[in-house]
């Protein structure tokens, strides 16, 4: 191990969320155009360039791993990354190797993944309603998701589902949505919608349902207890009594989380962003790529690259005009 990852507001950074591809088989009407230009394979991290990336962040000190995308799942031969990554959780370097997928394939892959080690899943799923699914998602299909949240579940991997909070879209699901998730024992997290990227002629005004007004309906059927827990991230959780799941709430527009911020996001193509809601980055494809005797010249440049972590977003819906708005997508900084 070499010296921890201290930014310069003391903030120890132990989680890595990792995009292997910008690819995916949905085309989520928040998240992504429908014609979207996807990059040339060249331009991306291949699967050995991301081992060596990853293994070199765990020698400095990152404990999870969270793969994204696009969707990982859809990433030729991704298995071979999982299954390299196992070495981590064995060594006990890593602590957690998990993932966010939309869920479409995992039927095929629950299993392999939790030979790989992988305990938990989060899955991305707005409605239980098959149309209204099929709109959301424009090319994703409600019965094969629930086919791999079942799978998921067989094979002994715990899902937590992801929801991005619509105006107009799922408010009305709200209560069927806890109690589903709550019958099948999984934790629900709802996601404000974000700024980001071009997207089309969706107004994301419009789409913005405040979390605070959907937890205040919550708490009209349900005792809601806060809880302590704390991931270093965006998200806040309560207990719901009556059903004892716990729901959490990703607020990066109204809440401000960055103190406790200890995340970095690396893109597929290897491109460092030090925080979701600014847009500088480093580039770590050039120093691994040129050097392909050492990693000490990627270390440098992670090193580098933390020493400027700022130390907060910028997003602000507050005067009613979406600013900070961030030109990329999600799809390209994994969420
Ligand atoms: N494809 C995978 C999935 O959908 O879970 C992983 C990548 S996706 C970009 C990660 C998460 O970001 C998903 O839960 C998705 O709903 C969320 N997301 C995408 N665009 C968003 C936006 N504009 N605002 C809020 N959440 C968004
Ligand atoms: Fe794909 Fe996930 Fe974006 Fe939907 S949210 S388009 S599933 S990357």
């Amino acid at each position: 191990m070499t010296a921890p990852l201290i930014d310069p507001f003391q903030r120890a950074i132990t989680y890595l969320r990792v995009s292997v591809t910008d690819r995916c088989d949905f085309r989520c009407v928040y998240c992504m155009s429908e014609n979207m230009t996807f990059l040339p394979k060249k331009e991306l991290l291949t699967l050995e360039e991301l081992d060596r990336m990853c293994s070199t962040f765990v020698r400095m000190g990152v404990e999870k791993l969270r793969i994204t995308g696009g969707e990982p799942l859809v990433r030729r031969d991704i298995m071979t990354f999982f299954n390299a990554m196992t070495r981590h959780l064995e060594s006990g370097d890593l602590r957690e190797l998990t993932l966010t997928t939309n869920g479409s394939q995992l039927e095929r892959f629950a299993q392999p993944l939790h030979d790989a080690g992988v305990r938990r899943v989060n899955i991305s799923l707005d409605t239980l309603d098959e149309k209204k699914f099929a709109d959301v998602t424009r090319w994703g299909r409600l019965p094969q998701v629930l086919r791999g949240i079942d799978a998921a579940q067989k094979a002994g991997i715990r899902v937590k589902i992801n929801t991005v909070a619509l105006k107009g879209f799922n408010e009305d699901e709200l209560f069927p949505l806890v109690e589903w998730c709550a019958d099948r024992d999984m934790d629900l997290t709802f996601i404000e919608v974000m700024p980001m990227g071009d997207i089309g002629n969706e107004d994301r005004l419009d789409q913005y349902w405040k979390l605070t007004d959907l937890r205040a309906q919550l708490a009209e059927r349900y005792t809601l207890t806060d809880l302590a827990e704390r991931t270093g991230g965006p998200a806040r959780y309560v207990r719901a009594e009556e059903t004892g799941q716990k729901i959490g709430f990703i607020t990066p527009l109204s809440h401000n989380f960055c103190e406790s911020c200890n995340r970095v996001r690396l893109t597929c193509t290897g491109e460092l962003y030090m925080c979701l809601g600014q847009e500088d980055m480093a580039d770590l494809r050039a120093p691994l790529r040129n050097n392909p005797g050492t990693d000490a010249p990627l270390e440098e440049a992670i090193r580098a690259a933390i020493a400027h972590k700022p130390k907060g977003h910028d997003f602000d819906y507050s005067r009613q005009t979406v600013d900070g708005r961030m030109s990329r997508h999600m799809s390209h900084t994994g969420g």
